[in-house]
């Protein structure tokens, strides 16, 4: 009899978070000030960030324990369930086994609320008042409203003008979970207002929206900044997806040969593989392949270059060493807002140069082609930065059918797409808009890293 999905019980909810950081060959080396790009202090960061959240940046414990009330928060919809999908198999027509750990079941539909929760814990446990953010198309901004809520804390979300116009819908959930969301660049901030006096009608950008997020967070008492991705204490939180997993693939009695995602800022997949990974990083699952798939519209992984940049646009934030296609560069508006960054976690790009991990890009139309079978066979309508995870199994799904063997493939389901319906209408109206690669804008952009004191 065939297994369609395998389930824990709250009671099997884990306990820690893994911390990849001391099992690494080589650590992601240190952030640097964004103004002097000397090496960043911890105490650097201590105006713009939870105190809890600095110590996990760095922490060297290889277990960290997730607190009691953040477990309890989290059995709200975890664990979530994990997925065979039978059906995609037989409709591939392919001996490869796919699974998938499904995240669109929490209240704000992706995985962004592991660690919107777990944000919100600490700031109210340090006396915060709120927490400032920025949003795109609002996926984080709708977890970090839905989490400050039930922690008593409010929360600012400046969220990019042309989304705020374009997808009230995200507008109208944050709202609903008490959130005070204003478009950006807005009039409440110097650097919105600066923006605003040389282009009143500017669409916005993330870039902007964090300056903006920032700048508000360190000129209110009580208020501090939140990230939804790329750093490693938002990664930390998110490897309870894996964790999780391990344990549903032992109960299938399968183990992946290989792990699959989509990668913005790369926190939903590192969530997955981590501790996946950790097997490989200590030898015994040498050969775990781990495929990281990004947009081509915005290929930090496959098309930039592993070099020191700054995290925003404004150059507010610190300056990192990542895959990079340049601080400046603007991605062509593609559906999957949340893959439109110039970036990447450290932690990935640190496991990508010394070979743990590979890393491929996709089209938008081809990842709405995969996405529209998937959800015609399994049902459910994937957020489109998913379908990019989804177009990568496709692919291997396809190889194996060719080649005939049966690979256990397992890959991070990262958020339903419900809001972002208009995306799938255009690719049934084949009027999703083309883009070419941007060779020559990238390296414009590459042409403005900062350069760095020997
Ligand atoms: C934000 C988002 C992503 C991309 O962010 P990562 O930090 O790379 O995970 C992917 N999928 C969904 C559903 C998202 O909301």
């Amino acid at each position: 009899m065939m297994r369609y999905k395998y389930l824990l019980d709250e009671k099997d909810l884990p306990t820690h978070w893994y911390n990849v950081l001391p099992d690494m060959k080589t650590p992601p080396p240190p952030y640097r000030h964004p103004v002097t790009l000397e090496l960043m202090k911890p105490e650097d960061l201590v105006p713009v960030f939870p105190l809890a959240l600095i110590e996990q940046e760095g922490s060297q414990e290889r277990w960290i324990e997730i607190p009691e009330e953040v477990q309890d928060v989290l059995k709200m919809w975890r664990p979530s369930p994990l997925y065979r999908a039978a059906r995609w198999e037989k409709a591939l027509d392919t001996p490869a086994k796919i699974y998938y750990k499904w995240e669109g079941v929490s209240p704000p539909g992706s995985h962004k609320p592991n660690t919107a929760v777990a944000q919100c814990y600490y700031a109210r446990e340090e006396g915060l008042e709120g927490l400032a953010t920025e949003t795109g198309a609002g996926q984080w901004g709708s977890a970090l409203c839905f989490a400050a809520q039930l922690f008593g804390l409010k929360c600012k979300v400046f969220m990019v003008t042309i989304s705020y116009h374009q997808k009230p819908y995200r507008r109208i959930a944050m709202e609903t979970w008490g959130g005070n969301v204003v478009p950006s660049p807005s009039s409440e901030t110097k650097a919105g207002r600066d923006i605003l006096a040389v282009d009143p009608e500017t669409s916005g950008s993330l870039g902007i929206a964090i300056s903006e997020a920032i700048e508000y967070a360190v000129t209110h008492d009580g208020w501090k900044y939140s990230l939804g991705s790329v750093v490693n204490f938002v990664l930390l939180h998110q490897t309870i997806v894996g964790l999780e997993a391990k344990k549903q693939m032992e109960m299938a009695g399968d183990y992946p040969d290989i792990l699959i995602g989509c990668v913005g800022g790369g926190s939903n997949f590192a969530g997955l593989f981590l501790p996946f990974l950790k097997d490989r990083l200590d030898g015994t699952k040498p050969n775990l392949r781990v495929i990281n798939v990004e947009s081509t519209a915005c290929p930090s992984l496959t098309r930039g270059i592993y070099a020191y940049d700054w995290g925003d646009t404004a150059k507010t934030g610190p300056v990192t060493k990542m895959h990079t296609v340049g601080h400046s560069f603007i991605p062509a508006p593609v559906h999957a807002g949340g893959l439109r960054y110039h970036g990447m976690a450290p932690i990935i790009c640190r496991l990508l140069e010394d070979g743990f991990v590979e890393a491929r890009a996709y089209h938008q139309n081809a990842v709405f082609e995969a996405a529209h079978s998937f959800a015609q066979a399994e049902g459910f309508i994937v957020a489109p930065e998913t379908a990019h995870a989804i177009r990568a199994v496709y692919d291997e799904a396809l190889a194996c059918r060719e080649s005939g063997e049966e690979k256990v493939i397992l890959f991070n389901n990262s958020g339903h797409g419900h809001f972002d319906l208009a995306a799938y209408d255009a690719y049934h109206r084949k009027e999703l808009p083309d883009y070419e690669l941007e060779e020559e804008k990238i390296q414009q952009a590459l042409a403005e890293l900062p350069k760095i004191p020997a």
